[in-house]
């Protein structure tokens, strides 16, 4: 058979397993926003029979064959065509697959279905022990998981791996080493300088005034609604269903806007990657997001350098004082300089740029001793108290403010915290690359004007897909590798500008 009949066999079944996938995710997606407890077992149920029907066909003989004799073809012969690539990114996906048993595939699909409901609950009553069960079954099934990938390696950077390729915890030492180093000097500075005024929280926010201005700053940073929603979780996600459909979630506090504000801009950043994909290559490696740290850089981008910046502010703040009366009045620099406020909290995901490190630091820790067995899961909350007291210098006074705060170990995703302080590294560089070629951007920000950021990303991040590894990605995006230096002189001067 020539290459190109081949090549079409394979497309075929990688978009079949792909549509297969988006079932799954939309089933995914449906527990996370609308499930009724009561189908919660089923779900599971449901969730391990598709991964089992996944796992078939990812090992499936055929697809072996054809990866086998599309290698050495002339179709792959430049490593660049987008042939080779998919080719190229397929064979690996298959690689992996082949370690896990199917056995293994479907009992973690159902237990972490299981357990983020447990988890969700746990959360709401504030009690650990409710969930230590489940989060107990499901670090047995990842430790499995972590050492079929590992194959006699280390099955900590064996799941690193699996959410960024290449990445190891000697890696990833050496980008947060001088990042950590860097973040002590910056909290050491800003002890002792004056603490701006109440931020955000405390106010009269309604949820449906919140949900409006979300959908409005959606659209206004480039989202495509005829092609994604938005819907409210518990802990806020985004997942691509398809090449015209981009579910973006977010959660609302109605006395605190900043949860709701930057939970959106997060989100729509990631929505902005999957829209902004090669739809031609959809269901295909170069069609998908490169890794788990360049999709949380594009979040993390919206979140903090836009969203937080002060000219973005200056153009948002008539549309919040236009619909929050409990801002009647306020002094919008005086707002921003307390949102952007450097102060040791517990929640992560509402954390300052700077203290949030810390935070994803912690969590790194306590999961790669989880997965060890070194830290037994029941001694988790007191481990969780004593390194938010040696990191950040506070005792959460409860499970909701501690351990239980994030869904990702529930939901299986043991290895992914890393992405968040990658993706801030990635951010950063990025950004710095975006303004050589495009100029300082906050007089755009300052009009609203987003449309200059969200093509440059596009054009240098979106639309390769997988088509590079994510340090080549970035380096050919930035002209350099990726260190921590642009994001540590980034949080220098959030820090000069909270204590100005
Ligand atoms: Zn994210």
């Amino acid at each position: 058979m020539a290459p190109e009949a081949l090549y079409q066999e394979l497309v075929q079944l990688a978009r079949e397993e792909a549509l297969l996938g988006s079932v799954a995710a939309t089933l995914e997606w449906d527990t996370e926003t609308y499930l009724p407890p009561g189908g919660v077992e089923n779900r599971g149920r449901q969730m391990a029979i598709l991964a089992g029907l996944l796992h078939e066909r990812a090992v499936d003989p055929r697809r072996a064959e054809l990866l086998e004799a599309l290698a050495g073809s002339s179709l792959c012969a430049d490593p660049a065509a987008v042939e080779a690539v998919n080719v190229r990114e397929l064979r690996k996906g298959y690689e992996r697959e082949r370690k896990v048993p199917r056995e293994l595939v479907e009992e973690l699909a159902e237990e972490t279905t299981v357990a983020s409901a447990a988890w969700a609950e746990a959360r709401g009553r504030r009690s650990f022990a409710a969930f230590a069960p489940h989060l107990e079954r499901v670090v047995a099934l990842k430790r499995a998981e972590a050492e079929c990938l590992a194959a006699g390696g280390d099955a900590y950077d064996a799941l690193l791996d699996d959410h960024e390729e290449g990445l190891s915890m000697a890696r990833l030492d050496a980008i947060v080493t001088p990042l950590r180093a860097g973040l002590a000097a910056l909290l050491d500075r800003i002890q002792g300088a004056r603490r701006p005024p109440a931020p955000l929280g405390g106010g009269d926010y309604p949820v449906a005034a919140q949900r409006s201005l979300a959908t409005w700053l959606a659209e206004r940073m480039g989202f495509d609604g005829a092609r994604g929603r938005l819907d409210a979780a518990v802990h806020p996600f985004t997942t691509g269903l398809g090449p015209g459909d981009c579910r973006i979630t977010a959660r609302w506090d109605p006395t605190d806007l900043s949860v709701g504000l930057f939970a959106v801009m997060h989100e729509v950043g990631h929505g902005l990657y999957e829209q902004g994909l090669d739809p031609s290559q959809w269901g295909l490696p170069a069609g998908e997001q490169v890794s788990d740290g360049l999709d949380e850089s594009q979040a993390r981008l919206w979140e903090n350098v836009v969203g937080r910046s002060p000219a973005f502010w200056r153009f948002l703040w008539p549309e919040l004082a236009a619909r929050f009366p409990a801002l009647a009045g306020a002094d919008a620099g005086a707002v921003h300089r307390a949102m952007n406020r450097v102060e040791p909290s517990f929640i992560r995901v509402s954390a300052d740029e700077v203290t949030y490190h810390l935070h994803i630091a912690v969590r790194i820790d306590l999961e790669r001793s989880l997965l060890r067995g070194e830290l037994r899961v029941n001694d988790l909350p007191a481990a969780w108290a004593e390194a938010y007291r040696s990191t950040l210098g506070i005792v959460p006074p409860d499970d909701t403010l501690g351990c239980l705060q994030d869904g990702h170990w529930a939901a299986g995703l043991i290895g992914y915290f890393a992405s968040y302080t990658l993706g801030d590294v990635y951010a950063a560089e990025l950004t710095r690359a975006a303004e050589r070629t495009l100029g300082s951007l906050e007089p755009a920000f300052g009009r609203g004007d987003l449309a200059p950021l969200r093509s440059w990303l596009t054009e240098h991040i979106h639309r390769h897909g997988c088509r590079f590894g994510p340090i080549e990605l970035v380096a050919r995006a930035t002209g350099a590798l990726p260190s921590a230096a642009s994001l540590l002189a980034r949080l220098e001067r959030v820090v000069e500008g909270t204590i100005a």
